[in-house]
C-alpha cells in the first residue's frame, strides 16, 4: 500500500471505526481537489473489506486491499456520471438502487459505492438515492466525496458522517512527491505554488495546462498590482471560456487576496495561494478592507459563473469592480 501523507486524525477515526464495528454506512468526506479525498474514501473501503486488519487498520496486502487499491474490487462501485452537466443523474442513482439489493459476494460481506468529486448534483438525483441511504442493506456503503457539503441536501447530509480531508505541511508534500519519484526541481516548483495539497503539487508538476493557468493568475495579480485595467481584462478573458478552468483562476485569484490580507498583518504569516512574492507585493498597495472587498467580488463572480451567467459578462463585471476597489 502506498505511504499515506497527513490527515492522520481522519485516518485513525476512520480505521477506529472500522475496528468498533460501528461503521457509519454513509461517509461524505469533503475537502478542496488534491487534499486526498479519494484517498481517504478508498482507505476507509480498505478498512471495512480487509481480510486481516490490524485495530481496523487495513493491511494493505491482502487479496481484498490489493482490488481496491487497484480500483478492480467487483464489490466496490463507482457509479457513472452520466449527466447532462457531467454529474451523477437520477438514471444512474435508480442503477445503484437496484445493485445495491444484489448480495456482494465476498469474504468481507460489504458492497462499497463510492460517488467521487460530487458537484451540482441533481436535486433529483439526490432524493432518489435518499431512501437508499436512509435505509441501506446491512451490507451497502456509500462514501461521497466533494468540495464543500453544501452540495448536499440538508436530508443526505443528515444521513451521512462528514469528514474534512485537509492538506498536509509542506514537509509531508515534499516527502509525498519523492516517494513517487519526482525531481527536486519540480517538488520545489509544486510546493511553492500548491504547499501541502498533494494532488494539486503533482498536478501541477504533469499537467501544463494548470501551469499556465498559475501564470496567468500571477499575470493578473501583477495587473492589478499595477492597476492595468487593459491588461486586467486581457488576463481574465485569458482564463478561456471552460467554466472548471475560470473557476480555477478565480480560486487562485481568491487565495492570494487572502495571503495579501494576512500578510498585512504579519509578514511571516504562511501563505496559501500560488504567490507569495504576488501577495507581499498585494499586501504593501492595499488595506486589509480592500483585500476583503475584493474576495467578496471574486466570490460573488463565482457564483455567478456557476449559475450559468455568461462567463464574458461575469468576468468583465469583476474586472470593472476590481479597477473600481484598487483604482
Ligand atoms: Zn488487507
Amino acid at each position: 500500500m502506498e505511504n499515506i501523507y497527513g490527515n492522520r486524525q481522519l485516518l485513525d477515526t476512520l480505521a477506529a471505526m472500522a475496528s468498533s464495528g460501528r461503521t457509519a454506512h454513509s461517509v461524505m468526506i469533503c475537502g478542496d481537489r488534491g487534499t486526498g479525498r479519494k484517498l481517504m474514501a478508498r482507505y476507509y473501503t480498505q478498512a471495512l473489506m480487509c481480510e486481516q486488519p490490524h485495530n481496523g487498520v487495513p493491511c494493505g496486502v491482502c487479496h481484498a486491499c490489493t482490488n481496491v487499491e487497484k480500483g478492480i474490487h467487483p464489490d466496490v462501485i463507482f457509479p457513472e456520471k452520466t449527466g447532462k452537466l457531467g454529474n451523477y443523474s437520477v438514471a444512474t442513482a435508480r442503477e445503484v438502487i437496484a445493485d445495491a439489493y444484489v448480495k456482494p459476494n465476498n469474504s468481507s460481506g460489504c458492497k462499497v459505492y463510492i460517488f467521487a468529486d460530487c458537484h451540482n448534483v441533481d436535486t433529483r438525483t439526490q432524493n432518489t438515492l435518499l431512501k437508499l441511504i436512509e435505509e441501506p442493506p446491512e451490507y451497502a456503503y456509500f462514501i461521497f466525496t466533494c468540495g464543500s457539503k453544501s452540495e448536499f441536501l440538508p436530508t443526505i447530509i443528515s444521513r451521512c458522517v462528514c469528514f474534512t480531508a485537509s492538506p498536509c505541511t509542506e514537509e509531508e508534500a515534499r516527502a509525498a512527491l519523492a516517494d513517487k519519484g519526482y525531481s527536486a526541481d519540480d517538488i520545489d516548483r509544486a510546493v511553492d505554488c500548491f504547499h501541502g495539497n498533494i494532488g494539486m503539487c503533482e498536478s501541477y508538476i504533469g499537467d501544463e495546462a494548470l501551469r499556465k493557468r498559475v501564470d496567468l493568475t500571477k499575470a493578473i495579480a501583477d495587473s492589478i498590482i499595477g492597476k492595468d485595467e487593459y491588461a486586467l481584462s486581457v488576463g481574465l478573458f485569458s482564463a478561456g471560456r471552460e467554466r472548471n478552468d475560470v473557476r480555477e483562476v478565480l480560486s487562485m485569484l481568491d487565495k492570494l487576496f487572502r495571503d495579501a490580507a494576512v500578510l498585512s498583518k504579519d509578514s511571516g504569516a504562511g501563505t496559501i495561494g500560488c504567490s507569495r512574492r504576488a501577495a507581499q507585493i498585494l499586501s504593501s498597495r492595499l488595506t486589509a478592507g480592500q483585500s476583503a472587498r475584493l474576495h467578496e467580488r471574486i466570490e460573488k463572480a463565482w457564483r455567478a459563473v456557476e449559475s450559468n451567467v455568461s462567463i464574458p459578462l461575469a468576468l468583465t463585471a469583476l474586472g470593472a469592480e476590481i479597477m473600481d476597489i484598487v483604482g
